[in-house]
């Protein structure tokens, strides 16, 4: 691991931990149930599972999902054991005995998955915990229609096995017009009828926003917690939770007519002040903010000029007075009211690709009880 503290780091990651268990205490207050879980896949999105997970305990969430399994034993080892851990890949072929060793609830979704998780639970006499998931639409994850049938007439299928929950997600859910939403939703209750009674999850971030048809018994947000708008388009309701630094290493005039970066993709076309940031794309400031993105001094936007290097940035700031930017300034790259989404969006992707490429370069901070974005 190499070592990052605020001096030695060229940009600087702070994240809202309390700015996340309020956007998890709205969702929840929105969820007809009242139960909602929070999606820490991915490293919490690229934001770290362990203070996002141990920050949302404290706030009182008892349901964590992660994709994978490695990443269900990370989690869970540091968690109470009231906290549940579940995995919806569900679990690698013999992976079954380390998934039940370490405490874990697999989603199931595949006939195969629910054989050898029954197996192991006749083999120990035991009755083990699973979710299992049913393809409502999507095509990606979930039993099948015809796995379904298969499962309705076997009855001892799921001997052994207490489902605790049925789960499908929604492929559409961002768009509240979609036909999808509708279509899926009936056949998730219709699935629901073939399988053992349970509790049912369906609704991603963006699915609590549908409305209490959609919310079932537990909602499974993931990118609503780290401030990412719900729904594309309309007032977002969250909290910002991230805020991205980046450190001016240098600054020097360029002459009109000359070029800056690779390849003098941006050609300076009076005399320009440029101040060279240390943050590339090596730290997940994506390739494609190329003479797309911004840089901010308070409310002052600096544009990027030229390429995005894998270390470094260029921005123009002849807007400021001359001495106004200097070696060792930070400016921001995200902040509160320059949102992810929208530097997303100048990058030609979502918030979510931006958030779970953010690198591990930077100088982290994790503030929590009531302390603010540094300024
Ligand atoms: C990632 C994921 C979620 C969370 O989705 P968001 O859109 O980030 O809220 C929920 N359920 C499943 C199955 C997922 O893969």
């Amino acid at each position: 691991m190499m070592s990052v503290n605020s001096h030695s780091a060229g940009a600087w990651l702070s994240i809202d931990l309390d700015a996340i268990c309020d956007n998890w205490r709205l969702l929840k207050s929105l969820v007809a149930s009242g139960n909602c879980a929070a999606v820490v896949k991915a490293d919490a999105y690229g934001l770290g599972a362990r203070p996002v997970a141990d920050a949302l305990y404290r706030a009182g969430c008892r349901h964590f999902f992660v994709a994978h399994l490695g990443e269900g034993i990370a989690l869970r080892s540091g968690l109470a054991p009231d906290a549940v851990v579940y995995v919806m890949h569900g679990i690698p072929p013999g992976a079954e005995p380390e998934c039940l060793a370490h405490g874990l609830v697999p989603v199931l979704n595949s006939c195969q998955q629910i054989a050898a998780w029954r197996e192991l639970a006749c083999d120990r006499g035991e009755i083990l915990a699973a979710v299992v998931q049913v393809d409502s639409g999507m095509a990606r994850l979930g039993l099948s229609d015809a796995e379904l049938q298969q499962l309705s007439q076997d009855a001892s299928a799921f001997q052994g096995i207490k489902v605790s929950h049925v789960m499908s997600h929604l492929a559409c859910a961002d768009d509240p017009w979609h036909p999808a939403n509708r279509s899926q939703l009936a056949r998730f209750e219709a699935a629901r009828r073939l399988l053992p009674t349970a509790a049912a999850t369906l609704a991603n971030s963006s699915g609590i926003f549908l409305g209490a048809d959609y919310h079932f018994d537990l909602a499974r947000p993931g990118a609503a917690l780290y401030g990412v708008a719900p729904v594309p388009g309309q007032p977002n309701p969250m909290k910002a939770v991230v805020r991205l630094q980046a450190k001016v290493i240098q600054t020097r005039t360029v002459l009109a007519g000359e070029g800056v970066g690779y390849s003098f993709s941006w050609i300076a076309p009076t005399d320009s002040r440029i101040a060279t940031v240390s943050v590339g794309y090596a730290d997940g400031y994506l390739r494609s903010l190329s003479g797309r993105g911004s840089a901010w001094l308070g409310d002052q936007e600096l544009p990027l000029v030229g390429r995005v290097s894998m270390d470094t940035i260029t921005v123009d700031v002849s807007a400021l007075l001359e001495h106004a930017v200097q070696p060792g300034m930070l400016l921001d790259l995200i902040a509160p009211q320059h949102t992810v989404d929208a530097v997303a969006q100048q990058a030609g992707t979502i918030g979510y690709e931006m958030l779970t490429a953010l690198g591990k370069r930077y100088h982290r901070r994790y503030l929590q009880a009531g302390e603010t974005h540094p300024v």
